[in-house]
């Protein structure tokens, strides 16, 4: 039994392989480009495990992509692989098309000719399971209802919509041609090993570092908030238990405006690195011009996977943002290696 995982350098896949190795020794085969957003130092003490076996490629790459699935033969293909940050897709949206949209198309494809040669309950028990985001919903009113499986999508910047088109293609290839497919849709995550562009871990070090804490237009953009580790339990539970061909959306139940979360962070940099000259880091924000076409409020409603499969989230935005403050502290090294790869977005 081996599950292939891609994206396994980045934020959320890498937190999937390291999680995977504290309760289970099945073997990972564990993909991923490398891009700017991942760095082999994100998988920590998992990349080093005999049981975990490094490729370094795009999922687009099909002759790559086959060849490791017909030698490790996985009972799944866990698909976490992307190009994630909004900014960059508004910036610069090719990218973001041949990844999440083409590298899908081709992964899909290449798994369904490795589906195809199975037989018996391998067949029946392979699952590909897609990672997704809420953001291809669109955007909420202050007073709608959460958004639930049965909302229409709605993305509105390139990054959204090139996951929506994913999203799409996986429905696709399990409607024509039956491939066992599972997709989650889950709301922001934060934790440790975040790439230091996204909001949390940006203010955090620019805090540390006595730059500005940029909060776009008003600050008042709401988002629901989840520790990483409560999503890649929600994945493993789906994974586990979901029925093919439907989709599950995972949420924290813990909606707040940006400017809350910056100030929370600020707060809790205060308590616990506190600044040389007694003032606080809240001092340091700055409100900047507005993210074009920014979602005004995301909010998840995670009642079908709590219903039909048993998870909850376990840590509360209060002790897993306390968590994260304290890891990225003791953690600048790790900060400082990935992030000089990346040009800055703002
Ligand atoms: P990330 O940017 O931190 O990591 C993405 C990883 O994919 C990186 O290691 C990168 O090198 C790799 N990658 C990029 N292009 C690739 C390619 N063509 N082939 C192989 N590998 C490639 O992103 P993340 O935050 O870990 O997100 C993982 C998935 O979860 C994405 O699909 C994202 O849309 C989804 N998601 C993220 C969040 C969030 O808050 N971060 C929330 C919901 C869903």
């Amino acid at each position: 039994m081996t599950l292939l995982v891609t994206g396994s350098a980045g934020f959320i896949g890498s937190c999937f392989v390291r999680q995977h190795f504290q309760i289970d020794n099945e073997p990972v085969v564990s993909l991923d480009a490398l891009t700017y957003a991942g760095h082999l130092s994100t998988l920590g003490a998992a990349k080093d495990r005999p049981e975990h076996t490094f490729v370094h490629a795009s999922i687009g790459d099909a002759d790559v992509v086959r060849k490791v699935l017909a030698e490790h033969q996985p009972r799944a293909v866990l698909n976490f692989a992307a190009e994630s940050h909004v900014d960059r897709s508004i910036l610069g949206p090719e990218e973001f098309i041949q990844t999440n949209v083409v590298g899908t198309y081709r992964l899909l494809e290449c798994v369904r000719e490795y589906w195809s040669t199975l037989h018996g309950t391998a067949k029946t028990n392979f699952r590909f399971l897609h990672v997704s985001t809420d953001e291809v919903y669109g955007t909420l009113g202050p007073n709608d209802a959460p958004f639930a499986e049965t909302n229409k999508y709605e993305p509105n910047s390139p990054y959204s919509a090139s996951k929506a088109a994913s999203d799409h293609l996986v429905r696709a290839w399990h409607h024509t041609y039956g491939l066992p497919v599972l997709t989650t849709n889950c709301s922001n995550n934060y934790g440790p090993y975040h790439f230091p562009e996204k909001l949390i871990p940006l203010i955090i070090n620019n805090a540390l570092r006595g730059k500005p804490l940029p909060v776009y237009g008003d600050g008042m953009q709401v988002r629901d908030w989840l520790f990483v580790e409560d999503h890649t339990r929600g994945i493993r539970t789906v994974l586990d238990k979901g029925t093919p061909g439907e989709t599950y959306n995972i949420g924290g139940w813990n909606e707040m405006a940006n400017i809350e979360v910056v100030k929370l962070v600020c707060t809790l940099l205060d308590e616990l690195q506190p600044k040389a000259d007694g003032h606080s880091y809240a001092q340091q924000i700055q409100f900047v011009t507005d993210r074009p076409g920014h979602d005004r409020r995301y909010a998840i409603d995670a009642r079908k996977i709590e219903r039909e499969l048993g998870w909850r989230p376990q840590e509360t935005f209060e002790s897993g943002i306390r968590k994260t403050v304290q890891w990225f502290l003791q953690n600048q090294d790790w900060v400082e290696l990935v992030m000089h790869r990346a040009s800055p977005v703002r």
